[in-house]
């Protein structure tokens, strides 16, 4: 399989990659980790004129801690984060959910922002991001702006920003002393894409009160999406079986997806409803343990 011809810029900065995007608009592509981009261009699936290779910008890769988030440069390498032993510590949702991330080698080279400007519905990294509620900063012609997960997650394999824009950062909130967290996914095979995935982060108080909870589900809809019911459900309670598993049964509301071959609608509402059980259970035995 070979793509469709293009022509081929390596800008070394962020301003020469944008002027590129500005230049080109629609016709280019940015590549960054290419584990997505070139296949679809290898199966003529994306046939970009302009490609775009940001590796060489190197000033937007780091991990930057601050007072209450971590700062990823875009041009990250997924593996780089998910090893980091400050993200480990200060962030351990983030590390656990990139180790669900295809194999290693695909992860030694795919980016953080390439994970989350590529959209898949059943991504991790911005599963994660959502739960958390961080942000994310891109780069175009009229200077920087902040985007919520949200407005990031704007459709399947679609992010909400423009074909002028770079994503250079990605925010990850630090977790609290008294916050607690599960990360939990089901895949046919190791490695491959989660049939449904739950991320968590409970805020908890004195009894095992949960005071805020945040529930995001990744492979289930369009986008990874908040279960806003089974957050509901949590907060204010104090955690134990029945609690969660009444919980849990309200993961099937934020299911929004068809039969397809993978599985069928009715499957991934079941691994919903099993998996957020399993990983409130997990973020309050972590808390238990405390
Ligand atoms: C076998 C296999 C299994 C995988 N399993 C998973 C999985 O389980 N979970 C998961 O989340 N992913 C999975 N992936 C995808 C992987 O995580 C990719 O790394 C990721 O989707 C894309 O990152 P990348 O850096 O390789 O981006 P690329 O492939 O280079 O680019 C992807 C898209 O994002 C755009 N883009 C990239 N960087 C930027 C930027 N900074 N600003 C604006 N646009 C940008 C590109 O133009 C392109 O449209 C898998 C991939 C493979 C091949």
């Amino acid at each position: 399989m070979k793509p469709a011809p293009f022509e081929y810029f390596v800008p070394t900065s962020v301003e020469e990659a944008v002027e590129l995007l500005a230049r080109h608009g629609d016709d280019a592509k940015v590549l960054a980790g290419g584990q997505s981009l070139v296949p679809m261009m290898n199966f003529r699936l994306a046939q970009p004129a302009v490609l775009i290779d940001i590796n060489r910008i190197v000033e937007l890769g780091y991990i930057r801690e601050g007072d209450s988030s971590i700062a990823i440069g875009a041009m990250t390498r997924q593996r780089v984060v998910e090893t980091s032993p400050m993200v480990r510590d200060k962030c351990a949702i983030l590390s656990e959910a990139l180790a669900n991330v295809g194999h290693q080698a695909i992860r030694n080279r795919g980016t953080m922002g390439g994970t989350l400007a590529h959209g898949d519905p059943a991504a991790e990294v911005a599963t994660v991001l959502l739960t958390l509620g961080g942000s994310v900063t891109v780069a175009g012609p009229q200077g920087k702006r902040e985007l919520s997960p949200e407005e990031l997650l704007a459709g399947p394999y679609a992010a909400g920003i423009s074909s002028d824009e770079l994503i250079v950062e990605i925010n990850f909130p630090i977790l609290a002393a008294n916050e607690t967290h599960g990360f939990l996914e089901m895949s046919r095979r190791h490695g491959d894409f989660a049939l449904a995935g739950v991320a968590a982060v409970l805020r908890m108080g004195e009894g095992n009160i949960c005071e805020r909870a945040r529930v995001a589900l990744c492979g289930v809809a369009p986008t990874p999406v908040r279960a806003t019911e089974v957050e509901n459900q949590l907060t204010g309670k104090r955690l134990d079986a029945s609690t969660i598993q009444a919980a849990a049964e309200l993961a099937s509301r934020a299911v929004d997806c068809e039969d397809e071959y993978h599985a069928s609608r009715e499957y991934r509402t079941h691994l919903c409803q099993v998996y957020v059980r399993r990983t409130i259970q997990l973020a309050l035995e972590r808390w238990g343990n405390n």
